[in-house]
């Protein structure tokens, strides 16, 4: 443990503000298992004062704001965040284990998101309806007031720079809760937001535990809207907190991923993103591809060829850069390893598994990617996401079968298809029940602009593109007579 860990508090009103209760809590470096840093322990008084400061703002000065110019903050923003992207990829590798250059990508998407928002800031309009002669309706577009961001330990830039930057450009003002195990970079980047002139308690950022400060977000009355990004349990906890005070709700909350591989299919192409759509962040990614159905006649052949690629993976300290850093913490480590056992114990094959560099501290969260082929529909390990570099594989003989397969577990965030048949790559774009469908490609590169939500166990909602606006606004009918 070092002997003067880095000390972050809560940033309110455009201040670092220590915890109402004097508490802090740990911050563990992933790769090393070591304490290097302090965060506030926030309670419901901090949340109570952050949602009065962002409460105000709105009704002041940030409220007052024409949308041109929370475009003209945002897009400042952005270049301050990619001005400082160096030093925030450091700050998120070091807390969260990912590897520097994935850490580097997600500051320059936080800019992005930022850059994107503050172009549709004054883009968001209202229609005039036609009705009745005498009578001119219009609809208004308005922010919800105040609204509150769950954010979880994934992709914390990402997710913060998605949520916040729609709302902020739609003209709430922010509460944020950041998961306990990744809040640096997001209170750099609201120092940040304050030095190029972003009104005080327009964003407020308030750290802690989940089920206090989380829950206190959620359930404060204060609180106009609730954007939520983690687990389907606590997904519902948080909706449930925010229907006690009629409070609406986005809810992200990942999902089982299939991607789908005919024997057309261009295997060159699909080959690398297969993979990495399991590897990238070690698998703690609500959109991994998690699970691949590949049609039986070039099922051999495409497994032989995954568990090549699988048993050159390394896992090492983010500072290394290899193909995959750490998990986040013990707790997701050993919800991985519960998995793992559960699959030995069903007579799994297991068809390859990367390797763990021997440089890893032991101490360390390290799980090398594994290769699962033949998983039982039946099985956890194709219905439940494990949330780690754990890749479920599966034949299929025909369209029907693969479309049951793909559509059969509770999820329904992301599903990709691999075919050169035109009429195919429509049918499944319209019967993949998800909220996103790839063909010939997965994930299309993170697409700041492209709406991203799901259907069923995986949530409701969209956030990103514009679409997610329009969830941060609520929508005014105005009917004048006039004869
Ligand atoms: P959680 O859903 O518990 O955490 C997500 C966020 O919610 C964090 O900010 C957390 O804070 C906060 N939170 C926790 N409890 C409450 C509460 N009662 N009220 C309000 N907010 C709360 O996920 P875990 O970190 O426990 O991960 C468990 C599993 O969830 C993973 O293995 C994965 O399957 C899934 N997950 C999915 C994500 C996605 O992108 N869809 C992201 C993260 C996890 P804190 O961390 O401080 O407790």
């Amino acid at each position: 443990m070092l002997h003067n860990p880095m000390r972050f508090a809560h940033f309110i009103d455009n201040e670092t503000v220590p915890a109402d209760g004097g508490e802090s809590l740990p911050v563990v470096d992933p790769s090393t298992g070591a304490v290097f840093a302090q965060i506030a322990r926030g309670t419901a008084g901090d949340i109570d004062r952050a949602v009065a400061a962002a409460r105000a703002a709105y009704r002041g000065p940030w409220g007052r704001l024409s949308a041109t110019e929370r475009g003209r903050l945002l897009r400042r923003w952005a270049d301050a965040v990619e001005a400082h992207a160096d030093e925030l990829a450091q700050l998120e590798s070091q807390d969260t284990g990912k590897p520097l250059k994935q850490a580097r990508a997600d500051a320059i998407a936080l800019a992005r998101y930022f850059e994107f928002y503050a172009g549709a800031a004054d883009k968001l309009h209202g229609q005039t309806i036609p009705y009745q002669d005498g009578y001119t309706v219009l609809t208004i577009r308005e922010p919800h007031g105040v609204t509150g961001h769950i954010v979880p330990w994934n992709y914390p830039m990402q997710i913060f720079g998605r949520s916040v930057g729609a709302a902020l450009a739609a003209g709430n003002a922010c509460v944020v809760k950041p998961a306990e195990d990744a809040c640096l970079s997001l209170l750099r980047a609201a120092s940040l937001a304050a030095s190029v002139g972003l009104p005080a308690g327009a964003l407020n950022i308030v750290t802690g535990l989940g089920p206090e400060a989380g829950q206190a977000l959620a359930e404060h009355p204060g609180i106009d809207h609730i954007s939520f990004t983690g687990s389907t349990e606590t997904g519902k906890r948080v909706a449930i907190a925010a229907a006690q005070h009629h409070c609406p709700v986005t809810l992200e909350l990942g999902g089982k991923s299939p991607q789908l591989v005919f024997a057309d299919a261009d295997v060159d192409a699909a080959l690398p993103v297969l993979v990495n759509a399991i590897i990238q962040n070690c698998g703690q990614t609500c959109s991994a591809g998690s699970r691949v159905l590949v049609e039986r006649a070039i099922y051999e052949p495409l497994l032989d060829r995954l568990a090549e690629r699988f048993a050159a993976l390394r896992a090492g300290p983010a500072s290394m850069d290899l193909d995959l850093g750490p998990l986040v913490n013990r707790k997701q480590q050993q919800r991985v390893w519960d998995f793992l056992s559960d699959a030995q114990a069903g007579g799994v094959p297991l068809m390859a598994q990367g390797e763990i560099v021997e440089d890893a501290p032991a101490e360390g969260f390290y799980q090398a990617p594994v290769l699962l082929r033949d998983v039982p529909a039946s099985h956890r390990l194709w219905q439940d996401e494990v949330f780690g570099p754990v890749l479920a594989v599966q034949v299929f003989d025909d369209e029907d079968e693969a479309l049951a397969l793909a559509n059969g577990t509770a999820y329904g965030l992301v599903a990709g298809v691999w075919t050169r048949d035109g009429g195919r790559q429509m049918r499944f774009a319209r019967r993949l029940h998800s909220g996103q469908v790839f063909v010939n490609n997965y994930g299309a590169g993170g697409g700041v602009e492209l709406p991203f939500g799901g259907v069923k166990a995986s949530g409701y909602g969209r956030e990103k593109g514009f679409e997610a606006l329009y969830g941060f606004t609520t929508l005014k009918t105005v009917a004048i007579r006039h004869g």
